[in-house]
């Protein structure tokens, strides 16, 4: 027998019962995305592998070993994209949105791709719903976007959800921060893992993810960029904080909250279900004040988010899998009523009616009897 050819590891098929539950989705954060002035937008599925390095950063997982980059045959590296905010940087630039009233706000539904290791609610492809309003520094657009997801999150029946927030500061700070947490990990590096030893120079905050016991106990008692803030920076977080105080959004402040990307500035967030096993972030985001700069457009800082389209409808209540009503069933016995079945469903379409034909062959070997 021919051997059978299967989907690739890490991807999924979306079947129709699973469509309908996606249909939700895409239905929910247009409704909810839209009426707070987000419009829609797509970006192509590959770009210049240049703008993730650069965008991303050098130094995080997704660029070092997560990409699925391609020589486009013209000596040109091109790569699936494996997220949603620099493309949408890479637009608004490439535009000339930063003419239009600010802050632009755009929101996408579209498949990402990352090489990592398959399990559940961790896949190779991936849907995102994510929301960016680039153009403005406003402690209050950074609130926005976290009641829209909460919203979202909310209406999509969500549970057992948790919101860490923190602010990672401006990238001076940050940088110094860095130093001061590599002497620290420097100083405990016989009882790190031997993971987080291989990060201090790259990304030694990524030991706050740490799951290994003797590395946790070593980062709780880590200097915290969170104490390190400046004046502007403190402000800018405490005003966050009270907004979704006033907006009955509960939150944890965890300063050990690190988001797997380099671009962010400021305010940084992540919604965590207790309905998810292992991969328990919902959805997160922050600011990234420097992005768009970073990519050859003009200054214009931006806040945004990305939810995983899996992991909601993991850790959503039932998923609606009712089939689409019909109004009109059309069967027919006999082939010679066939053409007249065809027509007859056709003209109930074109009336505005929900017609189905019978396609099943059911009824015609009645009439041959
Ligand atoms: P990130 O862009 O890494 O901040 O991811 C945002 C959200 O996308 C996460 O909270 C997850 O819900 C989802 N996500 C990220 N990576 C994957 C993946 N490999 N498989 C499924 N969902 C993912």
């Amino acid at each position: 027998m021919t051997e059978r050819i299967q989907a690739p590891r890490g991807t999924f098929d979306v079947l129709p019962d699973d469509a309908a539950a996606r249909a939700v989705v895409e239905r929910e954060a247009r409704r909810i995305l839209e009426a707070a002035g987000y419009g829609r937008i797509e970006t192509p599925s590959f770009e210049a592998t240049e703008l993730f390095a650069r965008g991303v950063g050098e130094a995080t997982d997704i660029v070092q070993k997560e990409m699925y980059s391609f020589d486009d045959g013209g000596g040109r590296s091109l790569t699936l994209r494996p997220e949603g905010t620099a493309p949408v940087c890479r637009a608004y630039v490439e535009h000339g949105m930063h003419k239009l009233p600010q802050p632009v706000r755009l929101w996408y539904l579209s498949s990402f791709f990352r090489h990592e290791r398959a399990q559940a609610g961790r896949y190779r492809q991936f849907w995102q719903v994510g929301a960016e309003a680039i153009g403005s520094d406003d402690p209050a657009v950074d609130a926005e976007v976290i009641l829209l997801l909460a919203e979202l999150l909310d209406a999509l029946t969500v549970r057992g959800l948790r919101l860490r927030l923190s602010s990672l500061g401006s990238p001076g700070v940050r940088a110094e921060y860095r130093e001061e947490l590599r002497a620290y990990l420097r100083q405990h590096a016989d009882r790190l893992s031997s993971e987080a030893r291989g990060r201090i120079d790259l990304n030694p905050l990524r030991a706050f993810d740490a799951t290994d016991p003797a590395t946790r106990e070593v980062m709780a008692g880590a200097p915290l960029l969170l104490d390190r803030l400046s004046g502007d920076d403190a402000e800018h977080f405490a005003q966050v904080r009270e907004l979704l105080d006033r907006a009955d959004i509960a939150y944890d402040v965890d300063p050990t909250l690190v988001r797997g990307l380099d671009y962010y500035t400021r305010t940084v967030f992540e919604f965590e279900s207790a309905a998810l096993g292992a991969q328990s972030g919902v959805g997160g985001g922050g600011r990234y004040d420097g992005l768009v700069e970073a990519l050859g457009g003009p200054p214009a800082p931006g806040t945004g988010w990305a939810a995983g389209v899996e992991r909601i409808l993991l850790a959503a209540g039932a998923p609606p899998t009712a089939p689409p009503p019909v109004d009109l069933y059309v069967a027919y016995v006999g082939d010679e009523q066939r053409a007249e079945a065809f027509a007859l469903t056709g003209a109930a379409r074109r009336a505005g009616l929900r017609a189905q034909l019978e396609l099943a062959g059911r009824l015609r070997g009645r009439a041959d009897g």
